[in-house]
């Protein structure tokens, strides 16, 4: 989501005449997009705030800015009490960015953190480079208040693109040659239109290019709704791929979080899912040691996820958020605790992801090939339709294309293989039963 708003940012910047600088001592301005979802992310960025701080020293006349949700949450201390930057601009006020820039080098420094009940930036067109995938973020904010969660007091209310707009970017997209669209929404369920819900805007986003992918996140597992799932189940180019957090495998836990649905709800809605996409792929998000959470709550946790035989997930842990309901609650996991937890989780995530991955060894996987590999130039990597990566040695391949891989090796969070031709595709699995009975 970061990423896309801070495309929407150089968009806006880019339209009043400003210029991008690859080596950072060059910059007249630097602009830090933030997250303030855990503490982790915001001291991370105290620590580069220092950095830029010493860039300042050389060049008097550099302007720091904070975007995004911290600079919500910590406007004054940011601009008044520590002087670090010269601006914070929220996340619905990146408009204002030019002026305030042209404000803060006459030596005012500025604040923009009002939130907006209207704001989408629909009409902005985000500057992208070129490539193979894009965010197009399609609603804004959250109305949805989990007790742990700072994003609907860092984002504001919900509110929605036009499904237009939308249609629109992705059909200049494609024309770019960009062959993957991923639309975001903190609860894309929520997503609307008028009458037209979630469920339509996929679908039409679907209809604008058949070659290009579409995936979406993330979704809410309350109302994920049965029309959502036809329509992911029926259009070959939406990815058979769902992220659906779950957050905790206790009811109790759940009802504390404000999650608004039941463990029985939730493995019925993934039943519903598997049903309607055989080989589907689900990951999730788990949060360990929210305030009373006992070992008796973690282990129905674990009980979950291994009987969710989840593809993938992240696990967090529970990170009081000041102005959150839960932030009046006992943090009474000691940190020790959290960490072993949380340590659990991941590797039963991991064991899983593991032996499903594992299991692909000799089968052929159509990939959308993105870019080299981040270890070798002589490797790309690509991305099953369910979002598994794919690690291939290069032979004259280039990003966007569809190719098909024959699976070698596997760990946990990466397959390994070579291209095969197309002729041999046909019937992907055969080869693993191949393999199977010749071993
Ligand atoms: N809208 C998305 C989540 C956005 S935040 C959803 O509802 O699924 C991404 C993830 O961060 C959450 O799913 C949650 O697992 C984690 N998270 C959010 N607040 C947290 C906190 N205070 N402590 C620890 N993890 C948190
Ligand atoms: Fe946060 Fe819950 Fe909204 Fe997700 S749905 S952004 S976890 S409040």
């Amino acid at each position: 989501m970061n990423v896309a708003d801070s495309e929407v940012v150089s968009g806006i910047l880019q339209r009043a005449g400003y210029v991008f600088t690859q080596e950072i001592s060059d910059a007249d301005v630097i602009l830090v997009n933030t997250c303030a979802v855990r503490d982790n992310a915001e001291q991370r960025i105290y620590g580069r705030l220092g950095l830029f701080n010493r860039y300042k020293k050389r060049n008097p006349g550099l302007l720091i800015g904070i975007l995004g949700c911290m600079a919500e949450r910590l406007r004054f201390e940011l601009v008044e009490r520590e002087r670090l930057v010269d601006m914070v601009i929220g996340p619905d006020e990146y408009r204002k960015l030019p002026l305030l820039i042209e404000q803060a080098s006459e030596g005012e420094r500025g604040i923009a953190v009002r939130l907006s009940r209207v704001e989408n930036y629909e009409d902005i067109t985000p500057l992208r480079t070129d490539g193979v995938c894009a965010w197009i973020s399609v609603m804004r904010g959250c109305d949805k208040f989990c007790t742990f969660c700072v994003v609907p007091f860092t984002r504001g209310r919900e509110r929605s693109r036009s499904l237009q707009s939308v249609v629109q970017e992705v059909l200049m997209l494609a024309e770019r040659g960009f062959k993957e669209v991923t639309l975001l929404g903190q609860n894309v369920n929520s997503y609307r239109d008028g009458d037209y819900d979630f469920a339509d805007l996929m679908r039409s986003v679907a209809e604008v290019d058949r070659s290009v992918r579409v995936r979406f996140t993330t979704s809410h597992p309350q109302d994920m709704s049965d029309k959502l799932i036809e329509t992911i189940a029926s259009n070959d180019n939406i990815c058979k791929y769902i992220h659906l957090p779950v957050q905790s495998g206790s009811d109790r836990i759940l009802k504390l979080m404000n999650r608004t649905y039941t463990i029985d709800h939730y493995v019925g809605l993934v039943e519903k899912i598997r049903r309607a996409m055989p080989g589907v792929s689900l990951t999730t998000d788990i949060i360990s040691g929210f305030p009373s959470e006992t070992e008796g709550d973690h282990q129905v946790t674990l009980d979950l996820v291994n009987e969710m035989k989840y593809d993938g997930g992240y696990t967090f842990k529970y990170s009081p958020r000041e102005n959150t309901k839960a932030w009046g609650m006992k943090d009474d996991v000691s940190e020790e605790e959290k960490g072993r937890r949380v340590g659990e989780v991941t590797q039963a995530l991991h064991k899983i992801s593991l032996a499903l991955n594992q299991s692909m060894i000799g089968t052929i996987e159509r990939i959308l090939v993105e870019r080299h590999s981040k270890k070798s130039d002589c490797e790309f990597m690509g991305r099953t339709d369910t979002n598994r990566t794919v690690i291939f040695p290069r032979n004259g391949e280039y990003p966007g294309e569809y190719i098909d891989v024959l699976i070698q090796r596997a760990n946990s969070a990466t397959l390994f293989g070579t291209r095969v031709d197309a002729e041999n595709a046909d019937g992907g699995n055969r080869l693993g039963a191949l393999q199977e009975t010749s071993l």
